[in-house]
């Protein structure tokens, strides 16, 4: 056995550093979730194990940490000592949204000369790291750039920060920081979006008097007002 000495994340992926120098990377990819289960409840009892239960830790308490994901897109993979940094997945990755490293500057470099769409640019995990679905059509609406736009817009021919890049950076920290804050009240799951699920309803931007469309981009349903959005 090994002893998780600490829990740490990285965009989507969640890290534990084992007393090996190994780390455990785990992706909860579109359904996973993880459960404690008490001793002895494993194979029995109200939190039975089912076909959904792909990998179970069994902690020296005696509990379990039962790893259930139905649509299967969660990845574990256990890194060697030393090789963490060279990982593909995380190497790849962008700056964390809410650090200093992620600025209009990086954001316009990541972006300059790409024909791809904002909304795929900043799903791509390169540009900036941990942005799902849901908050990047949130900080387009807040910024109010369409999704549809092309990534390059951000940037000068230069490579420079445009005025949207600076918007739309400011954006992605605020619906984060607000997503959080939420989390720590204890309404996670019970959020209402600005665009996201609210197909048809009327924007909520003050003044605005566009009505929310959802569209399809890379397979992503996408929601935006095609009003105060450009
Ligand atoms: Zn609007």
């Amino acid at each position: 056995g090994q002893t998780v000495v600490a829990l740490t994340r990285r965009g989507k992926y969640l890290l534990a550093s084992l007393s090996s120098g190994e780390t455990l990377l785990m992706h909860l990819g579109m359904s996973g979730s993880f459960r404690v289960v008490r001793e002895g409840r494993t194979l029995r009892g109200p939190r039975a194990r089912d076909s959904h239960d792909h990998v179970v830790f069994h902690m020296s308490s005696g509990r379990s940490v039962v790893f259930n994901d139905p649509r299967r897109f969660g990845v574990m993979d256990l890194i060697r000592p030393g090789q963490l940094q060279h990982h593909p997945v995380l190497s790849a990755l962008g700056p964390e949204p809410l650090s200093d490293d992620f600025d209009a500057a990086g954001l316009a470099r990541a972006c300059a000369g790409k024909r791809t769409s904002l909304k795929a640019a900043l799903l791509d995990q390169r540009a900036v790291a941990g942005l799902g679905n849901i908050y990047a059509s949130e900080a387009l609406h807040v910024a109010r750039l369409s999704p549809r736009r092309r990534a390059s817009i951000l940037a000068t021919p230069g490579g420079a920060p445009r005025e949207a890049a600076h918007r739309l950076t400011e954006a992605i920290k605020h619906v984060l920081l607000k997503a959080i804050a939420r989390q720590a009240r204890g309404r996670y799951g019970d959020e209402r979006f600005l665009v996201y699920d609210r197909e048809d309803e009327l924007c909520s931007r003050k003044g605005c008097a566009g009505t929310i469309r959802r569209g399809a981009q890379g397979g992503r349903s996408t929601f935006s007002c095609p009003v105060c959005q450009r």
